[in-house]
């Protein structure tokens, strides 16, 4: 970590830093300049200060001795009553990178009444997994799991954390990750493991522009949050493995200074994510009841719908229906795109659907290059006319 500090015993306020910052990070205040959040610590003010008034002070980093640390360790996430489908899919990618490094997969779980779990992840090629089971961890206080998890880590010292980038995961892992003083990436796209047991972390950054390798080079354990449906569900063997770990229940958890005022039960609501036919309407639609025709195309192949994020804004639908790195990830046996340009923010979030047919009817949409049909054509033309075909059973 670095960062740019003013010696105001020496600064004469000429302001030439001001000038010469190309990002507008300085700024006269009384007389001396002030740096604001636009800092990027480029050093070009220390090295035109003619008065060496200005300084970079870089902090060491802390680093641990990463043979220390090895293994995979997934968060088992138990919400309203059912194991998340995330932790499975963040087993099946753990042992496809713990397997060359001949690593070991671990599972965590915390709650109240989750021993049940414990021997359904025995059937996914764990070696362990470890169950801190209690009524005061009945429901999330983030601080109280985050106490179970830690106890767990600081035993078995993995060199890798893979958490869901559920709504509890995006809570529990940001506190875990600064508890060990460590890096958390948050939902990564794609995981690989080097031989020097680092995790190159990838995920779009900077609005989607560019896929970002995030590495973390001296600490351990790396935290990654990874979303549903973003990696392969491995099998269910038949036979299960790997030892059960009934856990004492840190003291630490009784001193959690969060308590739980009242619950509201939200009823159980249908994802997109979940979807297996998804019939998706994009900005080429003129108006929002022209939705009608994409939820009717839906209903007919049995499936749901969805929408880019433009129409979320005009306010047509809500964020729980759109694809895409602001809204959710999707992975169905068949997708139709009607009217979606296929900007990467909203491709990058469902190009793992099994079969994707994008209706756009200008040839050069970038949507077309993730599509295995692509139909350039009107949707108004095309849309209904596959309704046609479906009630008439021509298709
Ligand atoms: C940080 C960030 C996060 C974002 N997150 C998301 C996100 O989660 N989800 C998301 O969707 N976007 C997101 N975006 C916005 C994204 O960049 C695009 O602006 C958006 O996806 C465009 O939506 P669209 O394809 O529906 O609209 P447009 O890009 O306007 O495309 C409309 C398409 O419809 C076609 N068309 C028009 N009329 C017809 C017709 N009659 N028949 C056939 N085709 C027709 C046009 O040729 C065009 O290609 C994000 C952007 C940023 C910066």
């Amino acid at each position: 970590m670095a960062q740019i500090a003013i010696l105001t015993r020496k600064c004469t306020g000429c302001a030439l830093c001001v000038g010469n910052c190309p990002f507008g990070a300085m700024e006269m205040k009384d007389g001396h300049p002030e740096i604001n959040a636009a800092c990027r610590v480029c050093g070009i003010c220390v090295k035109n200060c003619p008065e060496k008034a200005i300084m970079k002070l870089e902090t060491r980093v802390a680093s641990v001795d990463k043979t220390q640390w090895k293994d995979i360790l997934v968060f088992a996430e138990v919400s309203g009553g059912r194991l998340h489908p995330v932790s499975i899919e963040l087993i099946g990618k753990a042992r496809e990178l713990a397997a060359p490094l001949g690593w070991q997969v671990k599972t965590v779980l915390v709650g109240s009444g989750v021993a049940a779990f414990a021997e359904e992840l025995r059937h996914y090629g764990v070696s362990e997994v470890a169950v801190y089971d209690s009524e005061e961890l009945s429901y999330f206080r983030a601080d109280a799991y985050a106490s179970c998890v830690e106890d767990y880590i600081k035993a078995v010292k993995p060199s890798v954390v893979l958490v869901g980038a559920t709504s509890l995961g995006r809570s529990l892992a940001p506190r875990l990750s600064t508890r060990f003083h460590t890096g958390l990436t948050a939902d990564c796209t794609r995981l690989e493991l080097r031989e020097n047991t680092d995790l190159v972390q990838i995920r779009p950054a900077f609005g989607g522009n560019i896929m970002a390798q995030i590495v973390t080079t001296n600490t351990r354990p790396q935290f990654a949050t990874v979303r549903y449906k973003v990696m392969d569900a491995p099998s269910r063997n038949e036979a299960a493995s790997g030892r059960i770990d009934l856990r004492r229940i840190p003291r630490s958890v009784q001193e959690s200074r969060a308590s739980l005022v009242s619950v509201t039960p939200v009823p159980p609501k249908k994802s997109i994510s979940d979807a297996e036919i998804l019939v998706v309407g994009g900005r080429g639609l003129k108006k929002e009841s022209d939705l009608d025709m994409i939820r009717e195309l839906a209903a007919l192949l049995g499936g749901d719908w969805a929408t880019s994020r433009p129409l979320v804004e005009k306010g047509w639908t809500t964020n729980e229906r759109q694809i895409g790195l602001s809204g959710r990830t999707v992975r169905p046996k068949l997708i139709i795109t009607c009217g979606v340009s296929g900007a990467i923010q909203f491709t990058s979030c469902m190009n793992a659907s099994d079969h994707i047919v994008a209706i756009n009817q200008d040839p050069d949409a970038p949507i077309f290059k993730v599509a295995h049909v692509a139909i350039v054509d009107d949707l108004y033309q095309v849309v209904p006319d596959l309704i046609a075909r479906l009630k008439e059973g021509r298709v």
